[in-house]
Parts: structure tokens; C-alpha cells; sequence
């Protein structure tokens, strides 16, 4: 999934902060076979804002990814394609 170009947005919905997770470090940290559904994430996430639980999850295909397999870039994840 990660390298499918997947990217996952959780989304405060008290404070309304919302930010794009870091998928890659996700994968350091729990393997490539981590489980990343927002069911298995919640539990996990918290608000880096307002440290509250209440974090829903958007799923969007990354097309900056597509571009570049292969290629590790860490300043195109900061960029954030804008
Ligand atoms: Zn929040």
C-alpha cells in the first residue's frame, strides 16, 4: 500500500488540524506488512494539535509517487505536492 502511492490524512474533528501521515516512517517503525486502515490506526493516532483521539482517516492516491518509483525523496513528501 505504501508503495502503491498511498497517502493517509487524519483528520481532527475537534479542532479540525488535519495532517498527512508519514507513511514511510509508519513502515519503519511497524514493517511493511503494518497494517494502515484506519481501524488499526486509530486506536494508535492521536492529534498532534490538541492530543485528543477523535482523528478520522482520508485515503488519497499520492500522484507524485507515481512520477517517481523508485526514487526516495524526502523533501517531496514536505512539499506536500503543492
Ligand atoms: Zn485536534
Amino acid at each position: 500500500m505504501i508503495e502503491s502511492g498511498m497517502r493517509v490524512t487524519a483528520h481532527c474533528a475537534r479542532c479540525n488540524h488535519s495532517r498527512t501521515l508519514d507513511l514511510e516512517a509508519l513502515r519503519e517503525r511497524c514493517g511493511a506488512d503494518a497494517p494502515a486502515m484506519a481501524a488499526d490506526l486509530a486506536p494508535k493516532m492521536r492529534c498532534s494539535n490538541c492530543e485528543q483521539r477523535s482523528v478520522g482517516f482520508s485515503y488519497t492516491l499520492d500522484p507524485t509517487k507515481h512520477s517517481g518509483m523508485g526514487v526516495s525523496n524526502p523533501y517531496a513528501m514536505a512539499k506536500d505536492g503543492r
